[in-house]
């Protein structure tokens, strides 16, 4: 017979809504922190604060307890037990007027990160958010949640941005993001983090000019320990915490949360499947960690669910894609005709059925799929892209084609490259289906420069209307008559944080024509 005691703690849990999944995996906690808990020294909130897995009714937020964040065990300095941080989500920037708390357990399983869930507030409403442990407070963040159909959904604005390798340059475009006067959502498609050693001097990589790193970044991350720290050293920088804290974000990864051009289950650098499936399992747990994002995206071992999707009113409709995970292995030889298997899948069957009735059954004006690489069809030797799955970009092509104005949001190639995308790649004729904006990256490879890179491959197509190698983001506004793009860059990210906004290109797609009007 159970102890009455756990019983009726566990039916109280119970009609609070509270499970004991959540209770253990920092979303909840039995109650405020006990007195026994060990004190923090210091400020524990060294890396700043985030929301993201927006609804109309709440949000997920983030935080992680690290006094110490460099610390080189990856537990950011925080004392090896479970601590309460409490939280505060208020209508006003001052906190006068608080509408929802709560209290999380963070806990050394977890790097001291918690994820609560916020329900119960208004819709297309903004809000301030802060933590507290011990103590000390955390910095404040705000979100607007989403709006209904009909009520606050007449605009949206985000930015996207893909690609920070911290040791290349300074992320001076998040500098300039954070002053963009509208901005409801950052969309990352991707290499949050890169596994790479990090290495000062001739030869080496660390191009990010006055800062310096310890030896304990001069290897490639392959545990839990390196993955942790590799998440505390990008998420030191001042501008990427400024972000996070002024809107919320949402993530899908590509390959360099784990390892260069990795597909499924397999290492492109010759691993075992067994030292490789350990490898995924924390990438994914450090991934998880460090990000504002739902329980679901929690792994289990080397699997985890980071598709998902929402609504902005009737507005646009975004869908998260795994595009690593469940892709099919990439064939040594470029002519194998394996590339032309019909079978042949970047999504995965399920994710493809998934993301096929979304767009089917979407009824918002803008249909935006969150993208880890190039769609569009740009040369036969792009294997680690979907140029490598024909048959599978076909089927979500035309799936595309189901749906109203489809967009697709894509990172991973570190260049500003603008698409209309053709349901026949083949035909010379204009066979429109939508438009992929690809964003150059935050930081990785450096300053770059206007035609850096394999410029040729990509303009020879007439449906690529921009390329451009320097760094920078873009940003994007949606009403129910149009989207208008801003391609937006800066001269240079090694030397400091100091280069100007410059604008790139803009593009107006109007609803229902799927073409990039050059503005
Ligand atoms: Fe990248
Ligand atoms: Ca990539």
């Amino acid at each position: 017979m159970a102890d009455p005691i756990t019983l009726s703690r566990r039916s109280l849990l119970q009609a609070s809504g509270v499970t004991a999944a959540a209770l253990a995996l920092g979303v909840h906690s039995p109650g405020p922190a006990s007195a026994n808990e060990p004190t923090l020294a210091s400020d524990p909130f060294t890396l700043g604060v985030a929301s993201g897995a927006p609804r109309t009714d709440g949000m997920v937020l983030w935080t992680r307890l690290a006094p110490d964040p460099l610390a080189v065990d990856g537990h950011g300095g925080a004392p090896l037990a479970n601590i309460t941080v409490s939280w505060q989500v208020a209508s006003d920037e001052e906190f006068a007027d608080v509408v929802a708390s709560g209290n999380a357990l963070a806990q050394p399983g977890l790097a001291h990160a918690v994820h609560p869930r916020v329900t119960g507030l208004t819709a297309a409403t903004v809000y301030f958010y802060r933590f507290t442990a011990g103590q000390w407070q955390s910095p404040t963040g705000r979100f607007r949640t989403l709006p209904v159909p009909g009520a606050g959904d007449d605009a949206f604005s985000f930015a996207l941005a893909s690609c920070q390798a911290w040791y290349h340059g300074h992320f001076t475009a998040y500098k300039h993001m954070l002053a963009e006067p509208d901005l409801d959502l950052v969309v990352f498609v991707g290499d949050y983090i890169y596994e790479y050693a990090i290495t000062a001097g001739t030869g080496g990589n660390l191009w990010r000019e006055g800062v310096e790193v310890g030896p304990e970044h001069g290897h490639e991350t392959e545990t839990l320990r390196d993955y942790r720290l590799r998440y505390s050293l990008f998420k030191s920088d001042p501008h990427l915490q400024a972000i996070h804290a002024r809107v919320p974000m949402i993530n899908v990864w590509d390959d360099h949360e784990v390892e260069n051009n990795y597909v499924g289950g397999g290492s492109a650098y010759g691993l075992s499947d067994e030292v490789f499936a350990h490898r995924i399992a924390v990438a994914y747990r450090a991934f998880y960690e460090n990000l504002p994002l739902d329980l679901v995206a929690k792994p289990d071992g080397p699997q985890a669910d980071i598709t998902s999707g929402f609504d902005v009113g009737s507005l646009a409709r975004f869908s998260l894609l795994d595009t690593r995970q469940f892709r099919d292995p990439r064939p040594e030889d470029i002519d194998d005709p394996a590339f032309d298997d019909p079978e042949r899948t970047m999504l995965g069957a399920q994710q493809e059925a998934w993301v096929g009735e979304r767009l089917a059954q979407s009824s918002t004006t803008w249909n935006l799929l969150v993208n880890g690489v190039t769609v569009a069809a740009i040369t036969e030797d792009r294997r680690d892209q979907w140029d490598g799955f024909p048959a599978a970009r076909q089927r979500l092509l035309d799936a595309m084609s189901q749906a109203s104005n489809p967009v697709v949001l894509t990172g991973d190639i570190h260049k500003n490259v603008a698409i209309e995308l053709r349901r026949d790649f083949a035909s010379d004729e204009d066979t429109n289906v939508g438009v992929e904006l690809i964003c150059t990256s935050i930081a990785s490879d450096g300053d770059g420069s206007a035609t850096s890179g394999p410029i040729d491959d990509w303009l020879q197509h007439e449906y690529v209307k921009l390329y451009d190698g320097r760094r920078g983001y873009v940003h994007v506004h949606l009403t129910a008559e149009e989207m208008h793009s801003t391609f937006v860059y800066v001269d240079h990210v090694e030397a400091d944080d100091r280069a100007p906004r410059r604008v790139l290109a803009e593009f107006v797609t109007s609803a229902g024509d799927p073409h990039l009007r050059s503005v």
